[in-house]
């Protein structure tokens, strides 16, 4: 069956790494005998421009219409004095909220090339492959924050952690599927000595965890949580858990094994497309220079075709072809420096890996 792919490259860097990747996909579809199709939408900062709405209506219908949704970066100096609805980052707010995505997936891997390269001893982070599973609907990020000054008065502010049943169900259930196809361990992060909305949630993961018997579940205060990321990261498999502690924890965890050109994620709905898209933003400072580490942005598009379309063998395949590149000594600036590596472009990484993936096929 062929797979339809709403494409937004977005502004700055997410121009060149989109382009990178799609390149990419189409070698993979051909080696792999996967069809795909790919259909171009406008977002963000671009989306302003051409149209004067970040997410024009258009690329709503064309994401709802598609099998999954791959998303450079949006934003961009040029718009950062844009009265409020005119800035970039609303489109992506937008869609996420049209899309209805309520979990987003981090995963953290040691990558050997790199390994020298991180802040923590090599030792520590050898081991480390967790998935940090972050609510994305509710919690602290409920309302608009001036909303909330009005109801404390002058003098006084309060937040509202808000969550249902329902929502803390569904996030954990994610939780531990995701755990069922990786190492069968979920930690689920909370702060139950405070807070009631962890109580409630540590009442639920209980109830639910006997649906996965295959899979172990322990609870952890997010404090400790904190300490232990650090401490021994090699321990976790699948950490679920709130929107703000995932927020926090999962840029945490992003650091531990090196840049932030390559990491990937994804953010899923419960049955619509899901969108993969890399953590790192625009890069104005480099865009347009064939600079930019375009990997996090192709490892997500791994995750998008293990977990949107299920072709697990030919996303591990994708995600070796990245390795390997590394491994040859083939990177960007950002790596580079860290490596004792010479530089190369964008489009020099990009021709690496198809090299590298059709030696793998
Ligand atoms: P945003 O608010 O959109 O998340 P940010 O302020 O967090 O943006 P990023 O755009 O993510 O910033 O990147 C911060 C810096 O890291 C960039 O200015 C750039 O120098 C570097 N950087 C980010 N992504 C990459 C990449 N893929 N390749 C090389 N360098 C990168
Ligand atoms: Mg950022």
């Amino acid at each position: 069956m062929t797979k339809k792919i709403a494409v937004l490259p977005g502004d700055g860097i997410g121009q060149e790494i989109t382009e990178g990747t799609v390149d990419i996909l189409h070698t993979f579809s051909s080696l792999f005998d996967r069809s795909m199709t790919f259909e171009y939408g406008l977002i963000g900062g671009h989306a302003i421009d051409e149209t004067g709405d970040p997410l024009p209506e258009a690329t709503v219908t064309l994401c709802q219409s598609s099998d999954a949704v791959l998303l450079g970066a949006v934003g961009g100096p040029k718009w950062d004095r844009n009265p409020s609805h005119l800035r970039p980052e609303k489109g992506l707010l937008g869609i996420r909220k049209a899309l209805g995505l309520f979990a987003n997936l981090r995963p953290v891997k040691a990558i050997p090339a790199l390994l020298s390269s991180s802040t923590l001893k090599e030792e520590v982070v050898r081991d480390v492959d967790l998935l940090i599973v972050r609510e994305l609907t509710g919690g602290l990020y409920f309302g608009e924050p001036s909303e909330r000054r009005q109801v404390a008065g002058e003098d006084a502010v309060v937040d509202t952690l808000f969550y249902t049943r329902s929502e803390i169900e569904r996030i954990l259930r994610k939780g531990f599927e995701l755990a069922q196809i990786r190492k069968k361990r979920v930690v689920s992060v909370d702060k139950a000595n405070v807070l009631e909305s962890s109580k409630l949630w540590r009442e639920i993961a209980e109830e639910i965890a006997g649906d996965y018997p295959d899979v172990t579940l322990e609870h952890m205060l997010v404090d400790n949580a904190a300490m232990q990321l650090i401490r021994t990261p090699a321990q976790f498999d699948v950490v679920v858990t709130e929107n703000l502690f995932g927020d926090i924890l999962s840029d945490e965890a992003s650091m531990l094994t090196g840049s932030l050109g390559m990491l990937p994620s994804a953010s899923l709905s419960e049955t619509g497309p899901g969108l993969f898209e890399p953590v790192h933003g625009s890069a104005p400072d480099i865009a347009g220079r064939n600079e930019a580490n375009p990997m996090a942005m192709i490892l997500s598009a791994a995750m998008m075709v293990r977990v949107s379309f299920g072709w697990e063998k030919e996303a591990t395949l994708l995600e070796e072809a990245v390795f390997q590149t590394l491994k040859a000594g083939v990177c960007t600036k950002d790596i580079a420096a860290a490596t004792n590596r010479a530089p190369v472009g964008t489009s020099d990484v990009i021709a690496e890996i198809k090299r590298q993936l059709q030696e793998l096929a």
